[in-house]
Order: C-alpha cells, then structure tokens, then sequence
C-alpha cells in the first residue's frame, strides 16, 4: 500500500470517528484511484522544496517527491498541508517529459473523479486532521473549459455543501475561458498555471499541441487582471521545467524576470527535470538538484533582497549557466573589493556580504547606533552567518586574512 492509499485508509478508519457517514464514498472507490490521481501531481510543485530526492524507497520519511499530501505557504506566510490531487490523469497534450501524455508509451489507467466524490474525500481527510488545504490540478481534456466547471464544481461542493473554508490553490488549465478563472478567483486563494519553458520556441520542443502566448501568457494576463481587482488573496504562481529543453539559467532568469515584473506573479516555482520511463524523454539525463537549488538562490536575490538585474547577471558564465555556488558569494567575491566595516556601512551594503540576510542587516542597522561592534561574537548574536561573513568585514580595525576570501567561506 502506497503511503498515499494509507493515509485515505487512516482517514476513514479513524478512531475518533471524525469522519462519520463520509467515510463510505471509501467503499465505492478504488484506492488505486486515489493514488494514480496523487502520484500525476507528483511533478506540480507548491512551494520551493529543493532538497535530495529519495526516489523508490517506500518507508522513508520528509521525501519531497512524493505524491498526496504536500506543504505549502499561506499568504500569511503560514506553513500548511494540502491534498495534492488531478481530478483526472486524461489528458490530449503531448508533453514529452509527462507520463499523463498522449505521447506516453506505458501501460496506463485513466481515471477521472466525480466533483461529489473529489469533495467528499478532502472532507474526509481535512475531518481527519491530515490536511488543511486542497491543491487541484488536472490532465486536460479536448474541451478545458469543460473539465475546468467539473473542478469549479467540486470547489461548490466544498464551499455549500460541507462549508469548507481551507486553503484552496488551484491549477487554471492551458486555454482555459476568461469566465471559468473569473469563477474559480472567487472560490480559491491561488492560481496558477504552468509555463514550464522561458519560452515560445523552447515549449515547442517538448509540445506540439501547447501554445505559449495563448493557452499560457494570455491566461497569466487573465489572471494578473483579475489579482488587481484584489479578487486573489495568495496571487498567482507559476513553474518551470528546468533542463528538459537545453535552455539555459541566464534564459530561465530572463523569463523570471518578466514573470515578476509584468505579470507580478508571487512565486516562480524551479523543478530539475528528471525522466519517467515511458516518455518520450525518458533516455534523457536527469539534472542535477543543485541547479535547482542555485536558481532559488538567484530568485531570493532578486526578490527578497532587491539586487539589481546587473548583479545577478555576474554570476552566470558565458555560456548563461549558473556554477554550483551560492551566487551570492559568487557575486561578493567578484564585486567586493575592500573590507567592509559593520559599524558604518550603509543597509543596502552590507545585505551585499555572504551571510548577512536583510532580518541581520537591519539588526546591525539598529544594533550599531548604540553599540560599537569590535567582534565577531556580537555578529553572531545578531544572527549573521560569521562563518561566510568575516572574509568580507573589517572587524574592530582589522582585516581578515583573504587566503583567497577563505578559500571562499570553506566552499560554503
Ligand atoms: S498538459 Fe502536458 S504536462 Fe499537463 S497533464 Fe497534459 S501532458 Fe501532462
């Protein structure tokens, strides 16, 4: 039994009896059903969660690639749990690199819910205290709009009949009707939907039936109308596949950009792409995580601690690839020439040194109007990172030795 199949087994066999007569929708569905629609979101990413996969061993624990139950990031910045489900694994799209494909040349089952069904059993598992929140997504039938009411249908059921008021982040399917994401705005606090490539002619290598400015950049427009007429409390995301096409990082931070400033998305979301038997990709390499990683780092450059595009740009080679280094050490050690002192560099200067985030800069910004700092424990204190940090500070008069910026901060 998958772990998915367990926690809807958990769920209606609670011994508190919190789910009551919905535990009986259970005797009607197949199990498989449940996971064959989990494990198809298994490639949707919610929120950032680079880390090591652990692929193929079912009694792990903390495993980000597995389907079902996910976390993710209220707009309050709280930290959540969601079903992450399709609401079927049908879909006309040819995407190379995805197994609900019509390219997909493995034995497959498709399975659809009923929007009464697909309620029921987030019901369930939310009585059951398993989740707090629902992330729907779907393969994509010939008519989108078509499948898209069953999901608004689902999100009804929820709202009316069982007065669920969770979390609800829902994935807008390529080409759907302006009407249907006006709908389904009122009812869910997140949309997204996928734009995978950075661009026009990178998608059409991996699909010959998706269109890059109509199914997917008008849809962000949609979207983007409907969150300023403040109709979408969590915003609009969105995610790349990163690797799957030869783009580069420099192409994948120019998208970002655009997506940031002209589409004011909240979140782009990066995920290494990595081959399912079957596919038509399925004899090309997997990418490496870190570069996965090294994008979120560049991301956090740019959106939480404001550099400037010309910034980041150093640290990218020049063939456009980001190097498995935190580009923000990368870009000190090729930018920061001389020594910084703690006690009068201004906010925006020392956010620039390796280890200092924008909570310890501001901390020092405070800490210095009435106190001289002369060591490195008082960095420390202030939350500052020292190990990264002191190559790049000149600490009570003195300098650290370079050796070259401490054989850059012990490779990290
Ligand atoms: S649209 Fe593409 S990525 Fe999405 S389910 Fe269909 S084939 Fe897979």
């Amino acid at each position: 039994m998958t772990s998915l199949e367990k926690i809807v087994h958990l769920a209606t066999q609670s011994e508190y009896d919190c789910i009551g007569d919905e535990g009986k929708i259970f005797e009607n569905i197949d199990l498989s059903k449940i996971d064959a629609l989990g494990q198809g979101t298994k490639h949707d990413i919610c929120t950032s969660s680079s880390t090591r996969r652990v692929v193929d061993q079912n009694e792990v624990l903390g495993d980000v690639t597995r389907s079902g139950i996910c976390h993710s990031f209220t707009a309050n910045g709280r930290c959540i749990s969601m079903f992450k489900t399709l609401f079927t694994n049908y879909c006309t799209h040819d995407c190379k690199y995805c197994q609900n494909s019509t390219d997909y040349k493995g034995p497959k089952s498709i399975y659809s819910y009923t929007p009464e069904e697909l309620a029921r059993i987030t019901i369930s598992l939310y009585k059951g205290n398993y989740i707090e929140g629902l992330f729907l997504s779907s393969g994509v039938s010939s008519d989108e709009d078509l499948i898209t009411e069953k999901m608004i249908e689902t999100l009804k059921i929820l709202n009316d009949k069982y007065n669920f008021a969770g979390y609800v982040h829902f994935k807008v399917l390529p080409g759907v009707s302006y009407e249907y994401i006006k709908q389904v705005s009122e009812m869910a606090d997140r949309l997204s939907v996928n734009i995978e490539t950075p661009s026009k002619s990178y998608l059409s290598e991996l699909s010959s039936t998706k269109n890059y400015v109509n199914d997917i950049l008008k849809r962000q427009h949609y979207i983007k109308k409907l969150e300023l007429k403040k109709e979408l409390p969590a915003g609009q995301t969105t995610q790349l596949v990163i690797g799957a096409c030869g783009e580069s990082d420099f192409d994948i931070f120019k998208r970002t950009l655009k997506e940031y400033n002209e589409m004011m998305l909240k979140r782009v979301y990066y995920s290494v792409f990595n081959p399912i038997t079957a596919t038509a990709l399925e004899g090309l390499s997997a990418q490496p995580t870190w570069r996965e990683h090294r994008l979120y780092q560049m991301d956090w450059l740019y959106r939480v601690y404001k550099f400037s595009e010309n910034e980041i740009k150093i640290a990218f080679d020049e063939d456009g690839f980001l190097n498995n280094k935190d580009p923000k050490l990368y870009i000190a050690l090729n930018t920061l020439d001389s020594s910084i002192d703690p006690n009068d560099a201004p906010y925006d200067e020392l956010l620039r040194v390796p280890g200092i985030g924008p909570k310890s800069a501001y901390r020092i910004v405070n800490y210095r109007k009435k106190n001289k700092i002369y060591k490195r424990e008082q960095l420390l204190n202030l939350g500052v990172r020292v190990k990264n940090a002191t190559p790049f500070l000149k600490i009570n008069g003195g300098e650290y030795p370079r050796l070259d910026r401490w054989i850059e901060c012990q490779t990290q």
